[in-house]
């Protein structure tokens, strides 16, 4: 039987060093720094960009839940009152969110510090597009190396004290951003070159188009904004158009009424295939991160285009 010994006051003293010297240090930052950031974000797949750079030390607020058009989006009385009170709000910018201009605008005037994270991208230009431009950035992940740099240099100059911890997150996506690109190379090498045409609900491809050597052919609403709508002689010409290329789907977004797209569909006998495009899935879905909606939509558009 083993001997019991009674616990001396030296031996907890001792314990409780040795338990203090072995817990692990916040990997955060300082133990004496600041309450995490509050920091809101328009979009979800902006959320989910920021959220890795900032990890435990922001919390995040995302307004547009999945499923939700980032182009006619309104924030409720709530919403604006959390943006009121962050310390930093991260847009999508190029008037993606178009309905919150003016709210974002007037935040803005109002000193609010407001981070329109794809303002550095080498834009697009469209000719439907009501500013010319396509606002879909996130489409080439290399767009996405730019938001990147545009958030940890946001979220440094708020909260010095984790600079390096941002930089460290940072560093960490950039690599699984350029795993990314490098996939979707391959993948889009399994569909013949003369098979890469895309019809959309509205033109979001721009940037997948000119990195991954597609053709963006047509749309449902043939602009870069889901506001257009269509008409009947669009859509005419649009099924002229998917009958004469032979494209044998077309591929509409989680974020617009597909109405009328199914209806396309059946006129020219093609498939329609769903992808995501203005919001992630919701969290149990197959498009919950950046990363997974564009394997998803990659795959998406392998399958219907081989
Ligand atoms: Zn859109």
């Amino acid at each position: 039987m083993p001997i019991r010994q009674p616990v001396t006051p030296l031996l907890i003293l001792l314990l409780l060093f040795g338990l203090s010297a072995c817990r692990p240090t916040p990997t955060t930052g300082p133990a004496d720094a600041a309450p995490p950031l509050q920091v809101v974000v328009t979009t979800s797949i902006v959320g989910d960009v920021v959220q890795r750079i900032g990890g435990d030390a922001i919390d995040v607020q995302v307004l547009m839940p999945a499923g939700v058009d980032p182009h006619s989006f309104e924030p409720t009385p709530r919403q604006v009152a959390a943006m009121s009170d962050a310390d930093l709000i991260f847009s999508h910018g190029l008037n993606l969110e178009e309905t919150m201009a003016p709210l974002l605008h007037s935040m803005a005037a109002e000193q609010k510090r407001i981070v329109a994270v794809a303002a550095g991208v080498q834009i697009i230009a469209v000719a439907d597009a009501p500013d010319g431009i396509d606002p879909h950035t996130w489409m080439d992940p290399n767009n996405v190396l730019v938001w990147v740099d545009a958030i940890t240099q946001a979220l440094s100059e708020a909260d010095p004290a984790h600079a390096s911890y941002f930089e460290g997150n940072a560093e960490a996506y950039r690599q699984q951003l350029h795993q990314l690109d490098a996939w979707i190379r391959q993948q889009v090498a399994t569909i013949p070159p003369a098979r890469r045409q895309i019809v959309t609900d509205h033109l979001i491809f721009s940037y997948f188009a000119r990195r991954y050597g597609f053709e963006q052919i047509g749309a449902i609403m043939p602009a870069t904004s889901s506001l257009a709508g269509s008409s009947a002689q669009a859509l005419s010409q649009l099924e002229d158009i998917i009958r004469s290329s032979g494209v044998p789907s077309i591929f509409v977004g989680n974020t617009v009424n597909p109405d009328v797209a199914q209806r396309v569909a059946q006129d020219t006998g093609v498939r329609l295939i769903k992808i995501y495009t203005g919001s992630l899935s919701p969290a149990d879905g197959p498009a919950a991160t950046y990363l997974d909606y564009m394997r998803y939509d990659t795959r998406q558009i392998v399958q219907g285009l081989r």
